[in-house]
């Protein structure tokens, strides 16, 4: 049963970038690498908080970052580890993402739970030192921290949901039974959100009841809000079907029944197959024959019929027990939540291009990250443009070159860089 939402986004700290940088002592002339690695970028944590009872807050603040890793140095200083960035979030909270409608994190326990993942820290310069290439003059940027869109949901798990045509008089009984105060009028539609109201059943004993609004014909398809409100019905271990059982609206109750019964069956089977009580309501005004035959027809059913009066409290004194007796033998509803998948930063491809031919013998490729390659290298040094070379060759941007015909000589351009095509 779901009553609060709220969208934000969230945006984990890069990690610093490495360090190219070389050891440096009077009359030495060439020292070694020593640049260091960036720190990892900080994560976003999600704690559970048993203080907090709403979303509210997250409507006002909508973005949250966490700060980035720090730079390597020199003389092998890596840079320091940003700190976390926690949200606090009522116990119960689940997060979704927005995307994908997946179920990311249930915040349920004291446990913090890792939401995005701050990016790692770039290798320095010291790391790319080999027995060939002595004087590696580039280092690893940081990795970006993990961008996300979250929709956040607090669930209150209603027990027992009230449903039934607008005007059957729901709200009218939960006010009676529980200590909400829904909205009662003579109208349809008068509540567009769930109204949950607690119901004592004794000094250690009461159950959540929730106020689901009228539904109407069409509902399962998505007509009015009545999706919104079967998506809240999901989860009751038990239905409470209310019926206007002296047609005052005009309307015939058995009929009204089975319309009620076939949108929660297009809703979900599950739903469909929840158990039910039905109750009989408005028999202050309904005649004796009317509440028999009604009687009949559901108990023809083998279900189980209460004939009440929400106005005059007639039959509605036992109902809270009676509802609680019916949930002790009823387990809880497992709800299949497909899984959320991660997103690896490692399979995603890091190492993505696309090459076009921009006009005769010139190539524009498109890679960032290639870029920051070249930006870390020195063209003019051997081992950095054999370096280069590799990743060239290693992701396929050469193989591609060719599938479209280079040819020696031919302008390769690369974001500002621009150099000539040497087999
Ligand atoms: P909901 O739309 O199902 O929530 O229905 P409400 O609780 O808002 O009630 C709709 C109308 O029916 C209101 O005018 C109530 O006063 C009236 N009503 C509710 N229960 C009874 C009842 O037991 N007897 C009679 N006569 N009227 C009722
Ligand atoms: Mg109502």
């Amino acid at each position: 049963m779901f009553i609060d939402t709220a969208t934000i986004t969230l945006q984990a700290g890069s990690g610093g970038n490495g360090a190219v940088s070389f050891h440096r002592e009077k009359y030495v002339a060439a020292g070694g690498p020593d640049g260091g690695d960036g720190g990892k970028g900080g994560d976003i944590v999600f704690v559970a908080d048993p203080n907090l009872s709403t979303l509210m807050d997250f409507r006002y603040k909508r973005k949250y970052v966490a700060p980035n890793g720090e730079d390597g140095r020199g003389s092998r200083c890596n840079g320091r580890k940003a700190e976390d960035l926690v949200i606090r979030v009522p116990l119960g909270t689940v997060v979704r993402d927005a995307a994908s409608d997946l179920v990311i994190a249930d915040i349920s326990s004291a446990e913090p739970v890792v939401v995005a993942r701050g990016g790692k820290g770039g290798w320095g310069n010291v790391h790319f030192a080999t027995p060939t290439r002595q004087i590696p003059k580039f280092a690893k940027p940081g990795q970006k921290g993990e961008a996300l869109e979250v929709r956040l949901e607090l669930k209150l798990i209603a027990d027992v949901g009230l449903i039934g045509f607008p005007n059957v008089g729901k709200s009218t009984l939960i006010s009676v039974i529980s200590a909400a105060k829904p909205k009662i009028a003579n109208y349809h539609f008068t509540t567009l959100s769930p109204v949950l109201g607690v119901v004592r059943v004794g000094p250690e004993a009461s159950f959540v009841a929730a106020d689901i609004p009228g539904l109407i014909e069409g509902a399962s398809e998505g007509v009015g809000l009545g999706h919104d409100f079967l998506r809240h019905v999901d989860r009751c271990r038990l239905l409470l079907h209310v019926v206007d059982v002296s047609g005052s609206e005009g309307r015939d109750p058995k009929q009204d029944f089975e319309t009620i019964n076939a949108e929660l069956a297009g809703f979900s089977a599950g739903l469909a197959e929840r158990p039910q009580i039905v109750l009989g309501n408005k028999c202050d005004v309904a005649t004796e024959e009317q509440i028999a035959e009604f009687r009949a027809f559901i108990e023809e059913q083998g279900l189980r019929f209460l004939p009440i009066s929400a106005a005059t409290r007639q039959g509605v004194d036992a109902l809270p027990g009676i509802v609680y007796e019916a949930l002790k033998e009823l387990p809880p509803v497992t709800v299949y939540e497909p899984e959320y998948v991660r997103p690896d930063p490692s399979l995603e491809d890091p190492r993505a291009f696309t090459v076009t031919k921009a006009a005769d013998h010139v190539f524009d490729i498109d890679a960032p990250w290639l870029e920051r390659i070249l930006a870390g290298s020195n063209v003019e040094d051997y081992e950095s443009l054999q370096y280069f070379q590799r990743q060239l060759a290693d992701s396929g941007v050469l193989d591609k070159l060719n599938e479209l015909g280079v040819e020696e000589d031919d302008t390769i351009r690369i974001g500002e860089y621009e150099f000539d095509y040497v087999f």
